[in-house]
C-alpha cells in the first residue's frame, strides 16, 4: 500500500514527539510553537536568555492531543504487523514526561484514555476477525522487564526469582525469550487483565512502582502467527516498549546497588541510541549485542522492520535541560 511505499523511500525509522500538559502551574512552559508539519520551537526559560531552538520531527503532538489522535498516526504500523512486518514502538523520555500515559494510559487503571498498547491490540483483534476467511491468526503476548541488565517475566508465577536468557531462535528469525510465559489473547479484556498483572508484578521488590518503572524497561511483545488459505505461514512481532527514564542519574547521589543500576540504565539507553543512530545512518555494523534491550529487539530494529520512536517532553521550565537532550537525540535519528 501507499504507506509502505512512502516508508520504503524514507527509511524505516520515524520519530514523533509528544508534549504533555504543564502540571505545575508555577513552572514556565518552554514550548513556543508547534507546527502542523512536525516542527517545534522551544524557548530557554532562563532569565535573560530569550533563545529559541527549532526542531523537526515526522509529527508533533501538543498537550491537548488525545490518545486516539496519537494512535491514528501509529495505526498503519500496527496494521502492517498483520501483513508480516516486525514493528517496534518505543516511548522515550525523562521520568514524568508521559511515556506510560502514552503506552498504557493514566495511572490507576482508568478505563478512559487507554493508551496505544490497548488500541493497537484492539486493532489486531479486529483485523483478525475481518480477515478470518482469508487468514487464520494466532495472537500471543509476553511481558518482560529489563532491570539491571536482567530480564524478568512479568507474567510468570515465580516472579522475582526468574531471570530469563535471550537465545537465538530460528523460527523467530532473531532473538527470543524461550522461557518467558506466552499468553494467548483473544480480546482486549484478556489484554487488560494481563497488563494489570504485569504492572502489579513490576512493583514487587521496590517501595514504589514509579521508582522501579523509571529504572527499568518494560516490553510488551505481541507475537502474531498467520496462516493463509493456501497453508503458507508467517510470523511477526510487535514490541511496545516503555523505556527507563532517560534523565542522567547524578553519580554523586547514588551509591552501591543504586550506582550499578544507574550505570546499567545509562548504558542500555546509550546502546539503544547507538543502534538507532547506526540504522538511521545506514551503517554496515549495527551494535545490537551491546545490551539486553537491543539484543532482544534485534529482529524488529532494522531490515524490513519498522521502528517508531515516541519522544516525550515535559514542557515545564525546570526540565529544560533534559528536554533539550531528548529533542536533540530524537531529531538526530528522524
Ligand atoms: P513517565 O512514564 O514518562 O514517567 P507518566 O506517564 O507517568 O510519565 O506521566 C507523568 C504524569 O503526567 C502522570 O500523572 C500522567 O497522568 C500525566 N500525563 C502524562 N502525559 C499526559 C497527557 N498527555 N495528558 C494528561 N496527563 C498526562
Ligand atoms: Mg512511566
Amino acid at each position: 500500500n501507499l504507506y509502505n511505499m512512502v516508508q520504503d523511500l524514507k527509511g524505516n525509522i520515524r520519530v514523533y514527539c509528544r508534549i504533555r500538559p504543564v502540571l505545575n502551574p508555577e513552572e514556565q512552559d518552554v514550548i513556543d510553537f508547534i507546527g502542523e508539519n512536525g516542527s517545534l520551537v522551544v524557548i530557554d526559560p532562563k532569565p535573560l536568555k530569550d533563545e529559541k531552538k527549532f526542531f523537526q520531527f515526522n509529527r508533533v503532538f501538543g498537550p491537548t492531543a488525545t490518545q486516539d489522535e496519537v494512535y491514528r498516526d501509529t495505526q498503519p504500523l500496527v496494521r502492517s504487523v498483520m501483513d508480516g512486518y516486525n514493528v517496534c514502538i518505543f516511548a522515550y523520555g525523562q521520568t514524568g514526561s508521559g511515556k506510560t500515559y502514552t503506552m498504557l494510559g493514566p495511572p490507576g487503571g482508568s478505563a478512559k484514555n487507554l493508551g496505544i498498547s490497548y488500541l493497537a491490540l484492539n486493532e489486531l483483534f479486529e483485523l483478525s476477525d475481518q480477515r478470518k476467511d482469508i487468514t487464520k491468526y494466532d495472537i500471543q503476548v509476553q511481558m518482560v522487564e529489563i532491570h539491571n541488565e536482567q530480564v524478568h517475566d512479568l507474567l510468570a508465577k515465580d516472579l522475582g526469582t526468574n531471570k530469563l536468557e535471550i537465545r537465538s531462535c530460528a523460527s523467530n528469525n532473531g532473538m527470543a525469550l524461550p522461557d518467558a510465559t506466552l499468553h494467548p489473547v483473544r480480546s482486549t479484556v484478556d489484554v487488560v487483565n494481563l497488563m494489570k498483572l504485569g504492572q502489579e508484578n513490576r512493583a514487587v521488590g521496590s517501595t514504589a512502582i514509579n521508582i522501579r518503572s523509571s529504572r527499568s524497561h518494560s516490553i510488551l511483545s505481541v507475537h502474531v502467527h498467520g496462516e493463509d488459505a493456501s497453508g503458507s505461514l508467517f510470523r511477526s512481532c510487535l514490541h511496545l516498549v516503555d523505556l527507563a527514564g532517560s534523565e542522567r542519574v547524578d553519580k554523586s547521589e547514588v551509591t552501591g546497588d543504586g550506582l550499578q543500576e544507574a550505570q546499567n540504565i545509562n548504558k542500555s539507553l546509550a546502546c539503544l541510541i547507538d543502534v538507532i543512530t547506526a540504522l538511521a545512518q545506514k551503517n554496515s555494523h549495527i551494535p545490537y549485542r551491546n545490551s539486553k534491550l537491543t539484543l532482544l529487539l534485534q529482529n524488529s530494529l532494522g531490515g524490513n522492520a519498522k521502528t517508531l520512536m515516541l519522544a516525550h517532553v515535559n514542557p515545564e521550565g525546570d526540565s529544560f535541560e533534559e528536554t533539550m537532550s531528548t529533542l536533540k537525540f530524537a531529531q538526530r535519528v528522524s
